[in-house]
């Protein structure tokens, strides 16, 4: 591909390998270059001594978040998107029963935990806009008007034609949804093994 050429964008959120579901976990751990996101909404704040979370996979099954990270929740910065509605991240887990029988996640590393603002049909809806956009040869255009664009935005690198109508589409929901699209536009770059 000459250099300067389109990205494409063809993230595939129902590709089982990639973002598996409740029913199709992966039992072991990652070969070399092999990972997986687990995509799950937050249900519940649980925390009592450390952060948990309820929370139900992109099919209704239920899994407990805990988090055992030294700093919980200062770790990173977009944890403080944990709360009910929102969308956790969890790279290359693999589910445990707690001591009460539930079953979950425990994240000891919180570079492997992200949180986004939204929830898992907006982040669906995001990610069907910009394959969209790919298809339609828009993704170098302006994100809010598809007029040629020669402006970024600093967090999620999406174009504008203007510095108005990049606060116009901020206001208007792109400042609740940048994080997320700079997720999407991580993992449509990921080789997932
Ligand atoms: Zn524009
Ligand atoms: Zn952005």
């Amino acid at each position: 591909m000459a250099a300067g050429s389109r990205t494409k964008y063809a993230l595939d959120l129902n590709d089982a390998i990639a973002f598996p579901d409740g029913a199709h976990v992966p039992a072991f751990p990652p070969d070399e270059g092999e990972s997986w996101i687990i995509l799950l909404e937050i249900v519940r704040d649980t925390s009592v001594a450390r952060p948990s979370y309820q929370t139900r996979c992109k099919i209704g099954v239920p899994f407990v978040v805990a988090l055992y990270t030294e700093t919980p929740l200062k770790d990173r910065d977009d944890l403080r998107y944990c709360s009910p509605g929102n969308v956790l991240c969890l790279t290359s887990a693999r589910p445990k029963t707690f001591l009460d029988g539930s079953t979950g996640f425990r994240v000891e590393d919180a570079s492997t935990i992200q949180a986004l603002p939204v929830s898992l049909d907006q982040l669906k809806k995001i990610n069907k806009d910009l394959c969209e956009r790919s298809d339609k040869g828009q993704l170098e255009m302006c994100y809010n008007c598809n007029k040629p664009a020669q402006n970024k935005c600093a967090g999620c690198r999406a174009r504008y034609c203007s510095k108005d109508c990049q606060k116009a589409h901020w206001h208007a929901g792109h400042k609740r949804e940048c994080k997320a699209v700079k997720a999407l536009h991580v993992w449509n770059r990921t080789d997932w093994g």
